[in-house]
């Protein structure tokens, strides 16, 4: 059903801003993607950075290479550092908003070493992804680095137990390829994927090339490879319906995936 603006204009007038008719209005129209060209890397901290250079030094040498025929937006994730203050906060009994900030402060450092890497080649580091000028950093070097945590900080919605922050780097990462309407999510990570079981601890477990949110959650596996909240992100994205996770570690996977090859595991809407 089209809705014009006026009718849409009339409903916000009367109704609930949750009402479903005037929701249904709302989403009407067309499409529209404001960065559909990019594609959203996400480097692990825990998994990737954090093994320092022997991880990191490949992928920029391809992330170098890549930015020739992809536009990217790479986000850093937190990794050792954040878990080690998110222990010390909690034990402090520090509320979930503070842990967030806290987390953020690591992902920033990641950001940090990542474009001071990449500083030669024209790359930057972003404060904060939604910056104006980031179409314009892609427009001149094709790529920008971000630091992964969603700017929630003291605002960040506490979980149902606990207070470690839900919506981490691999959430703001998926946030912001949805947001902007991005051609791909890509998680660059330290096993070749999603296996049955963690691959850390489990003798023999099996891996899964393909996957949607709703097997995974059916399989247990909701709260494995990615951060929770990303499974009922991407099950009720408009734009971004797939995400990939790659191995970090083995050279060439991220160059792969980009080309669109899968590699590793794809985790689909439906
Ligand atoms: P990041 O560095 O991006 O934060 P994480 O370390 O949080 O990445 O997540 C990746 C880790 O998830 C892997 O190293 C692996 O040990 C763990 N993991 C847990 N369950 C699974 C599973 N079923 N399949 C694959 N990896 C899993
Ligand atoms: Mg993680």
């Amino acid at each position: 059903m089209a809705h014009t603006t006026a009718e849409l204009e009339e409903l916000l007038m009367q109704r609930s801003l949750t009402d479903t008719q005037l929701q249904a209005a709302a989403a009407a129209a067309p499409d529209f993607r404001i960065l559909p060209e990019a594609t959203v890397i996400k480097i692990g901290g825990q998994s990737v950075i954090d093994r320092g250079r022997a991880a990191v030094y490949p992928l920029v040498e391809e992330i170098v290479a890549a930015r020739k025929q992809h536009k990217l937006l790479i986000g850093t994730g937190a990794g050792t550092r954040a878990r080690h203050l998110y222990s010390i906060a909690a034990g402090l009994n520090l509320p979930a908003g503070v842990l967030a900030q806290l987390g953020a402060s690591v992902a920033d450092q990641n950001a940090a070493m990542l474009g001071s890497l990449l500083a030669q080649y024209g790359i930057s580091t972003v404060d904060g992804a939604g910056l104006a000028a980031l179409p314009l950093y892609l427009a001149e070097v094709s790529a920008v680095i971000f630091s992964g945590m969603p700017p929630y900080k003291l605002w960040m919605r506490p979980p149902a137990d606990g207070v470690l922050p839900p919506y981490r780097t691999d959430a703001g990462c998926f946030l912001l390829a949805e947001q902007f309407g991005c051609k791909a999510m890509i998680y660059v990570k330290d096993e070749n994927g999603l296996y049955t079981a963690n691959p850390k601890t489990s003798k023999n477990p099996t891996f899964i090339p393909k996957i949607s949110v709703d097997e995974m959650k059916s399989a247990g596996l909701h709260d494995s490879i990615l951060e929770f909240p990303v499974l009922d992100l991407l099950k009720s994205a408009q734009h971004v319906r797939q995400v990939q996770v790659v191995n970090g570690l083995v050279p060439g996977n991220l160059t792969r995936a980009l080309a669109g090859e899968h590699v590793g595991t794809i985790i689909t809407a439906n």
